[in-house]
């Protein structure tokens, strides 16, 4: 019998290691293409809570939809639960008994946060603000036509001022209760940041390595970097032009930007505009400032002091420039006059190479 060649023997040999392996190479490569398609590609989903239009740009390999649908059921459920005009809320609850009201850990929290976001701006955010939101007639702003609203009469501004105000509302902490002594709680101003924040939570919990972004009406909460390395570019829009002009750029790859402006939910009479952000020392729309946009870590108060700071407005300007960014904010204000006011590190953000 013909002995085998070792020569022979090792070349096969190698063709074996050398074909496992290409196989190997090539598997890992599909495996890898597949595990991209799952979390590389961004889906898109909309819908309108808040009055607004809600947008989920998400990568990921657990099942987008699942995820996107979750926060809006949640947004739903936050929507219903703090609408303080709709009858039966938690709100409208508190809002409508006199006496002392238990509430849930959520609701506690949301209160006491309020009343702290109150004081740290001198009342300039007020959660307690509904009579006179509901006056001007920006609580069922979105259920009324241009025709309907009217400017109220002082008598009756001065009258629901009297019963507003964050300092009238009273916490025991122990009894886990609110009382409203007459003033009405409107969290317009933090409910989206809230939910924002919600929404981010939900989408860690279902995968902590999901990446995009969620819009709510002027305010972005970041998921993740694009491409789960570079940053999100966002517009900052030009409070007299178009939805597509911008008048700056923040780069960003977490955190959040929230933008209040006198464009976006008002009347008009006589060419003069009435919007929705009031100043609650005279009841009447602030008129310091057109747009004020904020970024921070935390999407509730990016919401809440881009309220604020609208309200202080220019004239206030020294108080918001030095504050906030002690708080974690740095904002950007576009005067009456489209002149454009930044704090000192707001900069950092307009950096495309942060
Ligand atoms: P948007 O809801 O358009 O993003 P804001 O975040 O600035 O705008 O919130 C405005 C809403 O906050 C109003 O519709 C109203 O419900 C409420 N609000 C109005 N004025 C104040 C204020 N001074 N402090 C707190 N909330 C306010
Ligand atoms: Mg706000």
């Amino acid at each position: 019998m013909q002995q085998p060649d070792p020569v022979e023997i090792l070349k096969l040999n190698r063709i074996v290691v050398y074909s496992v392996i290409g196989l190997f190479l090539v598997l890992i490569t599909i495996y890898a293409l597949f595990i991209y398609g799952k979390t590389g590609q961004y889906q898109d989903f909309e819908d309108y809570i808040f009055g607004t239009y809600i947008r989920i740009k998400i990568a990921s390999k657990v099942n987008p939809e699942k995820i996107a649908k979750a926060i809006f059921t949640e947004m739903r459920r936050l929507e219903e639960k703090y609408d303080p005009y709709r009858e039966g809320s938690v709100l409208y609850n508190l809002n409508h008994s006199e006496d002392w009201v238990q509430v849930d850990d959520e609701t506690l929290a949301l209160v006491d946060l309020s009343l702290k976001l109150a004081k740290q701006t001198e009342g300039a955010f007020d959660p307690a603000l509904g009579r006179l939101i509901d006056l001007w007639g920006f609580s069922k702003y979105s259920q009324r036509s241009e025709s309907e609203f009217k400017v109220p009469e002082p008598r009756e501004i001065k009258e629901a001022i009297l019963l507003s105000g964050y300092q009238k509302i009273t916490v025991d902490y122990l009894k886990k209760s609110v009382k409203t002594n007459g003033a009405w709680l409107d969290f317009g101003g933090m409910l989206k940041g809230y939910a924002l924040k919600r929404a981010y939570q939900i989408a860690k919990e279902y995968d902590k390595n999901c990446h995009g972004f969620i819009e709510a009406g002027g305010q972005i909460m970041i998921l993740g970097p694009k491409f789960g390395r570079a940053n999100w570019i966002v517009g900052i829009r030009n409070p007299r032009g178009n939805t597509y002009d911008s008048i700056s750029y923040v780069y960003l790859k977490e955190g959040s930007i929230a933008t209040s402006g006198d464009y976006e939910r008002y009347f008009e009479i006589d060419g003069v505009r009435y919007h929705h952000i009031l100043d609650p020392q005279t009841g009447l729309p602030s008129r310091g400032a057109i747009s004020v946009s904020v970024v921070s870590e935390d999407p509730i108060l990016a919401d809440a002091l881009s309220t604020a700071g609208f309200v202080l407005g220019k004239d206030r300007w020294l108080y918001t420039r030095t504050l906030f960014p002690k708080l974690g904010a740095e904002v950007l204000l576009i005067t009456p006059e489209m002149k454009i006011l930044k704090t000192d590190n707001f900069s950092i953000y307009e950096n495309p190479d942060r």
